[in-house]
């Protein structure tokens, strides 16, 4: 019988537990420190900690803590419904360590964690890792205590393996280091490429990364005049893990992609009877994105964040938008998100009572949304019947149009182009793009954010597109996300 997710998730936390960790609660998805709007790891609420700062917490001090914290991404929104991989909304499962054990511990920890029978009993030759280029160190670990062959492994740079790897060029952002990620092989079914291959494409539906182990021993400043970054050392060298549970219940439970897995099957079903259109797999990217994005904005609003016009409110009106259409091009006309809240409080309520607490509210903000956003759809609509009416077969319906549908009445451009087919009209989709870029010039000028305020900020500003799944091997071939 395979684990359900909450199993897995208590499993890892009474794992660490046994290894002398406190276990403490999820904080909010708001994001417990400035420089994020949202909550992207489960060591944000630790950054003083591994700072120096002692330990102690309402449940106890200790250097040693494990973790199941809901983490919202805003930069992976778009990928929702594309990749197989990417959530909005992820619970990253974690353990810390504040100048307490290192890097053997680390590691030795997580592999038996992933191997042995009484866990999660993966068979060790399907895990790889990554290392950083000159950690000899974590080499040695993995090949002479784990016995990890030397052809699992494989060394990148900054880029991957070191973490946070993008924000130093853009200023301080504090505890950092090298990092290994374990990866799952999850066999040729997914891909025909080996393991060699990923020092080329960095991506794999095949080879899939299921944890992140972070030695975080320097504190990132602002850079030097050229640039250089300026790395100081802690007072003491840390540990930080992060992994996706999602993707790790994937692995666990050994299904396609986490759309299958205990939690989102049942949202998918319920997508499926309440639209009358059956799921049959990756191509239904609009049953994905639904099921997705309500799961994100249940717990967003749960935390207390509500829908509006900035900062996180505007991404979550963004993402409720995005979710909105998909259910539209699904042929759902009346209010149809909410409906699906119980089954997300069902799902993952004991974990976050909060979502249980709030559910009333979640269900009406989201029904009011819904409400609002189909209101101003019909509206759309009215107007662009109105002009397909006045026009001859053959003809193109300007772009500028097909944007003041998409930006005032919220119309994807999928759907102008589907109804303006049926007069046997074509959209100037090249005028559209150019009315949309125009507009998010002007959005990006007038944003109050600054850039160091809000990670992510630029993407929640641009469209949130309609996605297109575009079949796995037009992705691997682009070099694409996946
Ligand atoms: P990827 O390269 O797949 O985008 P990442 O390197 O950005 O992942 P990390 O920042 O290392 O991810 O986060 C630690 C772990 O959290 C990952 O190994 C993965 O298991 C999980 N994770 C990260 N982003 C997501 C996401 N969008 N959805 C689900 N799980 C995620
Ligand atoms: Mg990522
Ligand atoms: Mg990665
Ligand atoms: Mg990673």
């Amino acid at each position: 019988p395979t684990l359900s997710t909450a199993e897995i998730r208590e499993k890892f936390l009474s794992f660490f537990e046994g290894k002398g960790h406190l276990r403490l609660p999820s904080y909010s998805t708001v994001a417990p420190d400035p420089t994020t709007l949202f909550t992207v790891a489960g060591m944000q609420p630790f950054k003083a900690q591994f700072m120096g700062a002692p330990a102690r917490f309402e449940q106890g001090a200790n250097k040693r803590v494990t973790t199941a914290q809901k983490c919202l991404r805003i930069g992976d929104i778009e990928n929702v419904g594309r990749t197989l991989r990417h959530c909005s909304l992820l619970e990253m499962l974690g353990n810390f360590s504040f100048g307490d054990y290192f890097k053997r511990e680390s590691l030795t920890w997580a592999w038996e964690f992933l191997t042995s029978p009484e866990w999660m009993g993966m068979d060790g030759s399907k895990l790889y890792a990554t290392i950083y280029e000159d950690d000899d160190e974590a080499f040695d670990i993995w090949t002479k205590e784990i016995g990890l062959p030397e052809d699992h492994i494989l060394r990148f740079g900054a880029d991957e393996n070191f973490w946070p790897a993008d924000a130093p060029k853009e200023g301080p952002n504090g505890p950092c280091g090298p990092c290994s990620e374990i990866f799952y092989d999850r066999g040729p079914k997914y891909g025909d490429d080996i393991w060699a291959d990923y020092a080329e494409t960095r991506e794999s539906a095949r080879f899939l990364e299921i944890w992140n182990n972070v030695f975080p021993q320097y504190d990132r400043q602002e850079p030097q005049a050229d640039g250089t970054p300026t790395l100081v050392d802690l007072p003491f060298k840390n540990i930080d893990t992060g992994m996706g549970l999602e993707r790790l219940a994937t692995v666990v439970q050994d299904v396609y992609d986490f759309y299958s897995n205990d939690v989102f099957a049942p949202i998918i079903a319920r997508i499926a009877e309440l639209s009358g259109q059956p799921y049959e797999g990756p191509q239904n990217v609009s049953h994905r994105v639904v099921a997705e994005h309500l799961r994100s904005v249940s717990m967003v609003i749960a935390d207390g964040s509500t829908p509006g016009n900035t900062g996180r409110g505007y991404v979550i009106r963004k993402i409720l938008r995005r979710a909105s259409r998909h259910a539209y091009l699904l042929g759902l006309r009346e209010p149809t998100l909410y409906q699906l809240v119980p089954l997300v409080v069902e799902s993952m309520g004991d974990a976050y009572p909060e979502l249980r607490a709030e559910q009333a509210r979640v269900e009406a903000t989201i029904r009011s949304e819904e409400e609002r956003f189909l209101k101003t759809l019909e509206g759309g609509i009215q107007r662009l019947s109105g002009l397909l009416e006045g026009m001859e077969k053959g003809a193109v319906l300007g772009g500028n149009e097909a944007f003041i549908l998409y930006d005032t009445y919220g119309f994807p451009v999928d759907l102008t182009k589907e109804i303006a087919e049926e007069y046997g009209v074509s959209v100037d989709e090249a005028g559209y793009a150019e009315s949309l870029e125009n507009a998010q010039n002007i959005a990006r000028a007038g944003s109050k954010y600054g850039k160091s305020e809000l990670f992510g900020a630029q993407e929640a500003l641009e469209d949130l597109s309609p996605t297109e799944f575009v079949g796995y091997d037009e992705l691997e071939a682009d070099g694409e996300v996946l």
